[in-house]
């Protein structure tokens, strides 16, 4: 099948190279011309697992084609999937403009009949605005996508769900056959409960992260280990202990800004919602309690590990671990370190304070606290003796301590001063060792 894939970004280069993989031919189009150069000499714009295998071989196998004109691309597809970026607006609502751009090109230029795809997570109470738009001319249907960046291939080829949210028989065999090598359960619905499928499942992922991080600050104010009570709860099969690791929170391009967006929706149809507010509060809170310990403890010299929202990607997109930068940046630090493993140091330019190290044990030489903030797994993989030997003074703030990177007791015993986040007290480690 012919398809056109609008914007290559993360969703767009996923879905299209994993579509050239299945055999699929693919037009990729985007308005960002360095961008389509890059892809044309076979490099990717950023760092995904298993990309650039894919990449290679399509252009090797000639399944996918680069450009920035849509004039040029659309006429050659029978459907184009819409993977534009639908950034907050100021009031925190879903900007749909580069969606609604895209569509309108898309409808200029395309022949008499084809399948439009929304892939975009888009506003649910501007379907209606959507589908106007798009009239009768095209099918139009929704299928949102749900990879998680670091596994995104992964999930492309092994989805949990497949949603496709449709109007009429036609487009749903058009995409039944699209996807038809891809195995997993098929959800068909409504464009608006597909919508909503997208938005209810990335708000209950952020809810749980805020969740189980109020009880982290809960149990540090009482000497309880956040991780054995996670442990003890999600044994029972009706809660699970996937998505409860206590930490410094969530970022990355998606919960911030769909929960940003809900809030809005709710209040636009009248219904009132503290608890979604509440669940940003607390993702604030979090960087807030490392802000004041490094504030009350007047350390000065502090290293950052890790940069990017989440591991195994370079996208800094709302990186809870740069927010913690910013914040940091505004105290007066002597020394702020950041250290990443993928994170491009030019994106860290914006803060002047800061030096860039991609070598752990460099960027804690002199430094007085290390503050875990990305869980790659590298930072539970050093030499702590080492990196002992190397600091000015030995503080460790385990902020991503529900991912177990560091194992406190053996830190304690080498002489570090541990804190997991949220700890005020230190009852349960020093109980521990005097056993
Ligand atoms: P991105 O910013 O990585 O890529 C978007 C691309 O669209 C950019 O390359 C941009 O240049 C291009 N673009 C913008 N306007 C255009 C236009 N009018 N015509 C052609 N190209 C245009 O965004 P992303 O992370 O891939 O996300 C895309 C959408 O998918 C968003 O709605 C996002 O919420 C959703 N989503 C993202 C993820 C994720 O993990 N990144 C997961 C699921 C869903």
């Amino acid at each position: 099948m012919k398809v056109v894939i609008v914007g290559a970004g993360y969703v767009g280069l996923v879905t299209g190279l994993g579509l050239a993989k299945l055999g699929h031919q693919i037009w990729f189009l985007d308005i960002d011309e360095k961008k389509i150069s890059l892809l044309k000499k076979g490099k990717l714009p950023f760092r995904e697992p298993g990309l650039t295998k894919l990449l290679k071989e399509a252009r090797r196998e000639n399944k996918v084609y680069f450009s920035s004109s849509y004039r040029e691309t659309v006429p050659q597809g029978e459907g184009w999937l819409i993977c534009v970026g639908t950034p907050s607006a100021a009031d925190g609502s879903c900007n749909l403009d580069f969606v609604l751009g895209a569509v309108r090109e898309v409808i200029r230029w395309a022949p008499e009949k084809g399948f439009l795809v929304i892939k975009s997570t888009v506003d649910p109470l501007r379907v209606g605005e959507i589908e106007e738009l798009v009239g009768e001319r095209l099918r139009l249907s929704f299928v949102p996508e749900f990879l998680s960046e670091g596994r995104a291939v992964k999930d492309f080829f092994s989805p949990f769900r497949l949603v496709f949210g449709v109007k009429d028989e036609v487009s749903l065999s058009w995409l039944k056959r699209l996807y038809r090598k891809i195995k997993g359960e098929r959800i068909i619905c409504s464009p608006y409960e597909a919508v909503l499928i997208k938005c209810v499942s990335n708000i209950f992922l952020a809810t749980k992260i805020s969740f189980v991080n109020l009880w982290a600050l809960f149990c540090g104010r009482v000497g309880a280990d956040i991780n054995q009570v996670i442990k003890g709860v999600g044994l029972d099969p009706r809660i699970g202990d996937k998505f409860l690791a206590a930490g410094l929170g969530f970022g990355g391009s998606c919960f911030p800004k769909d929960l940003r967006a809900a809030c809005v929706y709710f209040s636009q149809v009248g219904i009132r919602n503290c608890f979604l507010k509440e669940v940003l509060q607390i993702n604030q809170m979090m960087v807030e309690w490392v802000v004041e310990k490094i504030k009350k403890w007047q350390k000065k010299k502090i290293a950052v590990w890790g940069a990017t929202f989440k591991p195994h990607t370079d996208d800094l997109r709302e990186s809870q671990a740069l927010v913690l930068v910013e914040r940091l940046s505004q105290l007066k630090l002597r020394e702020i370190r950041v250290c990443d493993p993928a994170a491009d140091p030019e994106q860290l330019r914006r803060y002047p304070k800061v030096k860039f190290f991609r070598d752990p044990y460099q960027s804690v030489e002199g430094m007085e606290v290390i503050v875990l903030a990305t869980e790659w797994e590298i930072f539970g993989q050093v030499d702590f003796k080492k990196v002992a030997s190397l600091m000015e003074e030995k503080t460790l703030i385990d902020g991503r301590v529900g991912f177990k990177l560091w194992d406190k007791e053996r830190l304690i015993r080498l002489g570090f001063d541990y804190w997991a986040i949220g700890e005020e007290k230190k009852m349960c480690y020093t109980d521990k060792n005097e056993q």
